[in-house]
């Protein structure tokens, strides 16, 4: 205390630049050990750790502009404002946010007040979402706790524990204990620029340990999907999951069939989709919870990972992580493709033996059936149902190229996918497919007298013919009588 106070008295007497930065380094020393108080939230106390602004990495360089336009006009109309959850989380680990979660005091409808491009969405979890074109600010009322005289149209939990409607707003360290993990549940205070840590966040973000907040298997069975939402981030953050943590898992994989399959594919995307789906889907099958979401996938899976199917999904999701982390576009419709090719190809077998249909005719139906299997679990919109067919439909096709068929099919909308497609079969099958793949190979480089000459190879050297095609009936004489 007292080297402080001679370092400020020096500071201040010095004045300028010595001066100042004496001051300011005075200043550090006392923030530099973060603030530990004690308060109560509702039923029980809770410790809250504050990092003083300077202390922790979030700054406003970090923060988009549409994340720093809804905090500033949230505080400056008299709320709180804090931002929270994965912009806080990714920013302490040195990754860059996905996207940027506000929490406030205001209550939805005074949330909207405010903002003219708000909307009001979620009937379970009411939310306001500020619409910036296609970038979307979530501003969330803080949670508060159920009880069990609450008003049926603010909460609701079903026999199960499991949370129907979750709207009653609380204070702001009631709202950390309704988060997820502990890392989720860091806040950042626009009014002053501290970050506040109300349930042992930063230290597990040091100790790389994912832990729920309060009893695990009460949390789970509040929400299944947070079960899910564990191993997104054990592989997203590369992190462990807690012991504590991970023990109810195996045990309460099931519960995920009780969730509506929309939200099922909305929570597939980022589990796929983040760059790091490979592990995600290593770790869901280490927790049994691949099966819930993909029942008929699972069966055609071995313990040793040695099954086609094995191996098309895990090079499939390598590929994925590779395009999505070097920037290129990528479809779940090529995922979900390569997931049900195995499953669509033994359907298929089936539906030859069992109808004594034609491979082709029993394909088309096969694909229905895969289909209508998977999205009782995840419901795959229809813009990407349309696209795994014609990925589906590809296979068939690429393999004849005779005549006028390699153009055609090179014309196709889907024919990169497509192929991308075949190439992956051929890396697994090493059978057949690995001279077509070359052939068209060869194909998509040659100039159009290369791709005539490779056509008159497949044809024996004889030059595209046209298909000798049955001459068209004559239409019937159509019966002029009115
Ligand atoms: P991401 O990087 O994927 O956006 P995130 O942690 O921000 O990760 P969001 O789905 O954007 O995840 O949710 C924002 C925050 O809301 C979370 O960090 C967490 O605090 C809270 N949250 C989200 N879903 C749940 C849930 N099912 N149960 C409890 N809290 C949740
Ligand atoms: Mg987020």
């Amino acid at each position: 205390v007292i080297f402080l106070i001679f370092t400020v008295i020096v500071g201040w007497m010095a004045k300028g630049f010595i001066g100042r930065s004496l001051i300011r380094f005075a200043e550090g020393l006392v923030q530099r050990t973060p603030v530990v108080r004690t308060v109560y939230s509702g039923i029980k106390q809770i410790s809250e750790t504050i990092l003083a602004k300077g202390k922790h990495p979030v700054t406003h360089n970090l923060l988009s502009e549409n994340a720093l336009k809804v905090l500033y006009r949230l505080h400056k109309s008299g709320y709180q404002a804090y931002l929270v959850g994965g912009g806080v989380r990714d920013i302490f680990i040195g990754q860059e946010p996905k996207d940027f979660d506000i929490a406030t005091n205001a209550e939805p409808e005074q949330v909207k007040k405010l903002f003219h491009n708000c909307r009001l969405v979620g009937r379970r979890f009411r939310l306001a979402h500020i619409l910036f074109g296609r970038d979307v600010i979530e501003v969330a009322t803080f949670r508060g706790h159920h009880d069990s005289e609450q008003n049926q149209k603010t909460s609701k939990q079903s026999d199960g524990g499991m949370l129907l409607r979750d709207n009653v707003y609380g204070s702001i360290s009631e709202d950390a204990e309704r988060r997820d993990f502990t890392v989720n549940a860091l806040y950042y205070n626009i009014a002053d620029r501290a970050v506040y840590d109300f349930a042992g966040g930063l230290a597990d973000l040091e100790n790389k340990q994912l832990r729920l907040i309060g009893d695990p298997e009460t949390r789970y069975r509040e929400d299944p999907v947070r079960m899910l939402r564990a191993i997104r981030f054990a592989a997203k953050l590369d992190m462990q999951i807690s012991p504590e943590t991970a023990e109810p898992i195996k045990r309460l994989a099931s519960l995920l069939q009780s969730i509506p399959a929309a939200r099922l594919f909305e929570e597939t995307l980022k589990l796929f989709l983040n760059g790091k789906g490979l592990a995600t889907y290593k770790l869901l099958r280490q927790y049994d919870l691949f099966q819930p979401l993909f029942p008929l996938v699972n069966k055609f899976l071995t313990e040793d990972g040695s099954s086609n199917c094995d191996k098309f999904i895990e090079i499939a999701l390598a590929n994925t992580d590779s395009r999505i982390n070097s920037g290129k576009r990528v479809t779940p419709a090529y995922l979900y493709a390569a997931m049900l090719w195995y499953p669509l190809e033994a359907l298929a077998e089936e539906r030859v033996i069992d109808s004594g249909l034609n491979y082709q005719d029993a394909m088309l139906l096969a694909m229905n059936d895969a289909l209508d299997s998977q999205i009782k679990t995840i419901a795959i919109p229809r813009r990407f149902t349309a696209t795994i067919r014609d990925i589906w439909h590809l296979q068939g096709r690429l393999p004849r190229r005779q005549g006028k068929r390699a153009e055609k099919v090179f014309e196709h909308l889907k024919f990169r996918a497509g192929f991308d497609f075949l190439e992956m079969r051929a890396q697994i099958q090493n059978d057949e497919l690995v001279e077509v793949t070359q052939w068209w190979r060869d194909y998509q480089s040659a100039n159009a007298t290369g791709k005539q000459n490779l056509v008159k190879a497949i044809n024996g050297g004889k030059p595209a013919q046209k298909r000798n095609r049955r001459p068209k009936k004559k239409p019937a004489p159509r019966n002029n009588q009115a």
